[in-house]
């Protein structure tokens, strides 16, 4: 499976296309501004985009989700039923930040973890990581070791705790519980910033040395 990003938006969160090569057929992660140039985006690779999927319910992550989806004709949208909430108040948050008001998109399917997503003859795990925010999820491609990893886990830091529905010691279980005990050499693919491997944080994010140590 091919994985390319596209940060977008005020806070240049990385929007995650991953597709099959042989068939073409595509997954697009956290569509979460600039519609217009994901559509372009996606357009310029060819592919076959059937599903939208969200990490977490965040402004930065789903903004772009309702008219992505009509752009590529009505594809639905997948989340965990535990951020709902998040796009209930979608419009409000985003003018808090001064951002232009956007309808949120409307949620297809509930994920719940567990689930196995093809996308064509490859797919994805979905790991509910909560701690970020409550319906927090990882995507993981088991055939590569690739995981994204949305606002949970960055390349030498974690997820903030203190929005709403957020908790620290859950967001350091889900990554004890989820993430470490997956192979050193899978690839963390973030909701921001760049990729890196679970062996690296291991050695050098500061945030994992109390759960290491313990
Ligand atoms: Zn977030
Ligand atoms: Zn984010």
């Amino acid at each position: 499976m091919r994985f390319e990003n596209l940060p977008v938006g005020a806070f240049q969160a990385n929007a995650w296309l991953l597709w099959d090569e042989e068939s073409g057929k595509a997954v697009l992660v956290d569509p979460g501004d600039e519609p217009v140039r994901l559509v372009s985006w996606i357009r310029a690779k060819g592919v076959q985009v059937e599903a939208l999927l969200a990490t977490h319910g965040h402004l930065d992550h789903v903004s772009a989700a309702r008219e992505v989806g009509e752009a590529l004709g009505g594809i639905p949208f997948l989340m965990h039923g535990a951020d709902r909430f998040l796009l209930e108040t979608l419009g409000e948050t985003r003018k808090q930040f001064g951002l232009s008001p956007k309808e949120p998109p409307q949620l297809d399917r509930e994920l719940a973890g567990e689930e196995t997503l093809p996308v064509g003859s490859g797919a994805l795990r979905v790991l509910h990581v909560p701690g970020h925010s409550p319906g927090s999820v990882a995507f993981l491609d088991e055939s590569e070791g690739s995981l994204l990893t949305g606002d949970l886990l960055f390349k030498g830091s974690v997820g903030r705790t203190d929005l709403p529905g957020g908790d620290a010691p859950t967001l350091f279980d889900s990554i004890r519980e989820k993430v470490l005990t997956l192979p050193g050499s899978t690839r963390i693919l973030p909701g921001h910033g760049p990729a890196t491997t679970i062996d690296e944080e291991k050695g050098h994010n500061p945030f994992l040395l109390g759960i290491l140590e313990a």
